[in-house]
């Protein structure tokens, strides 16, 4: 098996995985296969939605005398017609939902391996939300203990280990913690069946995040038995990979259609709100009118392709940068699951996910609503802006919100005041306080907001601002008249220097600027736009600021800079001796040669790799944080720009 993130966004993430039948993206959903009942056959489903893996249950299998013969003889894939990846099921569903199924845990788990199954899965106990501690903990206890029987029955076979622990999150993330230090390959989260029936999507919320968190990182997480699309965006930005959907036969057995919003019967429907083969061939009223083995089978059809639709959807929300904004979008379909998007905002989920955060995006961030002001990556400048950000001078001149860049705007403005007196500048903005020297950093010149925005954001952003002016001297813009002329500071600091200086020390940790600027600097504008391009130290290009995010990419020399001034393990990424050589080449580093590296290190930050000895290799770009660096056994986890050779 491989698992390797190609493409991130929030703690979401697009992976290649592969199984001896094939690769596989992910995020992606498995249709159910009822061996004995297939309704739209596993080729044509192929054939129909590009279907790269699907799951079908042993169970069932197991227990029909002549499937089980069949399948032991030519395998599961012969079985149900299917060349690509096969999941297979263990029966801990039926025993929960028809009480005791009397199946050996180890005798199911060796019937898959038999078959052929590529990802088989252990018999664990299914806790429900209505469980005691006392009964979850015994559950989970069990389902530990099957697991670790099961792992050296799997043979060639791919083992699921479900997580299990009810509604109790450090239950749920003590199992996942067990079951990550077997050699297992495969983490689906059980046990959440009832939570989305009941639309309990807050706590689902609280299981995902509880799991994920004791979870090895570099393992595909599948959320088990979600089937309805509704879930898929947010249960993805929380790092799930994937989804199993039954829900496309049983929600057709029942008249109704799956939509990215909800559910809506067929009945109730005088036009059908899709633009699907089957929706763009029949009217709503045509569909009512079919023969009810033919309507059933249309409306499966039209809720795969809605299924997929969204997957695809989600891939290219990762890819291109709009994970969260999707995830906002959808939730505010479902009061439900907007309480669910609320449950992220504590803090100690959003410092988790301000870990899987990536620095910067391809895309601005779009406000959606009070939710936005929420999100990891507003939440990080904030902390950011406390720890890493030290102004200047003493007194602080406060402007409204304006049009970005605000420095730009408001120019003739800061002019005047610094003729009089030397001062630092803010704006009061819909994200909370943006000193001038940062306002073209991402995510601060990188966002849209609306004219107006609602009453909860002001309240945050009011509490952050306040709290960013205390013990200062504050003027507002409309007080700036009153500024007295000091002639003592007639020497202004120059605004580029600040600007270089602040972003320095906001993306590398303080003390940056003083390592990275010491010397003579000479700053390059672009010709075109004035914009600050290069930063040269002494006749050496030490970085250049990107104009798509207004953040430094780092030179060797400013490499070699940072690493002299920053102690050892800021910024740092150690490989191991044997990586040294190509890394020295220029190559970029696979996730297994690292050693180590600093935990302040996020997707897609600027960094330094040094080998075991903290000997200065090369700079690049990281593509993993410190976690995933440290599981991952394929892929990529920095790339490396410029090595010394
Ligand atoms: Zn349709």
């Amino acid at each position: 098996m491989t698992f390797e993130i190609k493409e991130r966004d929030a703690a979401g993430r697009l992976c290649k995985f592969t199984t001896k039948h094939g690769a596989v993206t992910t995020p992606n959903l498995l249709p159910v296969i009822n061996p004995n009942k297939m309704m739209i056959p596993p080729k044509e489903m192929k054939k129909r939605f590009g279907t790269e893996i699907l799951i079908t249950n042993s169970y069932i299998i197991y227990k029909d005398a002549k499937l089980r013969q069949q399948a032991l003889q030519k395998g599961v894939h012969k079985l149900i017609d299917f060349n690509g990846s096969i999941m297979t099921d263990s029966g801990t569903f039926q025993s929960y939902v028809y009480g005791d199924v009397k199946l050996d845990p180890l005798e199911i788990v060796r019937f898959q391996r038999d078959i052929g199954s590529d990802i088989g899965t252990i018999l664990d106990i299914f806790g429900t939300p209505g469980q005691t501690r006392e009964e979850a903990e015994q559950g989970v206890k069990e389902t530990i203990l099957r697991a670790k029987k099961s792992v050296p029955e799997k043979g060639e076979m791919l083992l699921a280990c479900t997580v299990q622990g009810s509604v109790y999150p450090d239950l749920r993330e003590h199992c996942a913690q067990q079951l990550s230090a077997l050699e297992a390959d495969f983490f689906p989260i059980g046990g959440v069946v009832p939570l989305m029936e009941n639309q309990r999507y807050p706590d689902l919320v609280r299981c995902i995040l509880a799991a994920k968190r004791g979870l090895d990182p570099s393992k595909p997480v599948h959320l088990f038995g979600a089937g309805h699309p509704l879930i898929f965006p947010l249960a993805v930005a929380l790092g799930c990979d994937f989804f199993d959907s039954s829900a496309y036969a049983k929600y057709a057995d029942d008249g109704r259609m799956l939509f990215q919003w909800g559910t809506e019967k067929l009945d109730d429907l005088t036009e059908l709100p899709c633009c699907c083969p089957v929706c763009s061939k029949y009217t709503a009223s045509e569909l009512r009118e079919l023969d009810v083995k033919e309507r059933t089978l249309q409306l499966a059809l039209h809720n795969l392709f809605v299924s997929f639709a969204e997957m695809k959807t989600i891939r290219a929300a990762i890819t291109g940068g709009w994970l969260w904004e999707l995830v906002e979008q959808r939730a505010s379909a479902n009061p439900s699951l907007y309480d669910a998007l609320r449950v992220l905002r504590q803090p100690e989920h959003l410092s988790w996910l301000e870990h899987y955060e990536p620095t910067s995006k391809k895309t601005a961030l779009f406000y959606t609503g009070p939710q936005t002001i929420h999100r990891p990556t507003i939440y990080r400048y904030h902390t950011r802006l406390f720890t890493r950000y030290e102004p200047l001078l003493k007194t602080t001149i406060v402007f409204p919100e304006g049009t970005k860049p605000y420095s730009m705007f408001y120019s003739r403005e800061i002019k005047n005041i610094l003729e009089k007196k030397n001062v630092n500048f803010v704006v009061e903005s819909h994200l909370g306080p943006i000193p001038f020297e940062l306002d073209e950093m991402y995510p601060l010149a990188q966002s849209v907001f609306p004219n107006e925005i609602d009453q909860e954001t002001r309240e945050k952003i009011k509490q952050v601002v306040d709290k960013f002016l205390k013990n200062k001297t504050v003027i507002r813009w409309d007080e700036c008249t009153t500024i007295k002329e000091e002639k003592s500071q007639k020497q202004n600091v120059d605004l580029d220097m600040r600007r270089i200086s602040a972003v320095a020390n906001m993306q590398f940790g303080r003390g940056a600027s003083e390592a990275l600027l010491n010397g003579k600097i000479t700053i390059i504008k672009s010709k075109r736009t004035g914009k600050i391009r290069n930063i040269i130290c002494d006749g050496v290009h030490v970085f250049s600021m990107r104009a798509e995010d207004g953040l430094f990419t780092l030179k060797l020399d400013g490499g070699r800079r940072l690493h002299m001034g920053l102690k050892y393990p800021l910024l740092r990424v150690v490989v191991t001796n044997d990586a040294e050589p190509f890394v020295k080449e220029g190559k970029s580093v696979f996730a297994k040669f690292v050693k180590d590296c600093d935990p302040d290190l996020r997707p897609f930050d600027e960094c330094l790799i040094v080998n075991e000895n903290d000997t200065l290799l090369a700079v690049g770009r990281t593509l993993l944080n410190r976690d995933e660096m440290l599981a991952f056994r394929h892929g990529m986890a920095v790339k490396t720009r410029e090595s010394i050779k």
